[in-house]
């Protein structure tokens, strides 16, 4: 998937309200094709379990949780 493509799916799983918090650090993202767990770990290193992350280490599920992180902070300052 090229980036603006993933980036755009994932302002989209964030806007409908796809993107759970968990505790641990771990957040549900309710994607189109499953529900995957997205996890930080302590560096801060972002960790999916779909099949997309496995090829690339990137996908628009970590991308979602991101963003949802950084408006939520927006929101809470
Ligand atoms: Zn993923």
């Amino acid at each position: 998937m090229p980036l603006d493509l993933m980036v755009e799916k994932a302002f989209r799983l964030v806007k409908d309200g796809k993107i759970e918090e968990l505790d641990g650090g771990r957040f549900n993202v309710i994607g189109d094709h499953g529900t995957y767990i997205v996890q930080i770990d302590p560096n801060g290193r972002l960790t999916c379990s779909c099949p997309g992350f496995g090829r690339r280490r990137m996908c628009s599920h970590i991308a979602a949780v991101i963003i949802y992180r950084n408006f939520r902070s927006y929101k809470s300052s």
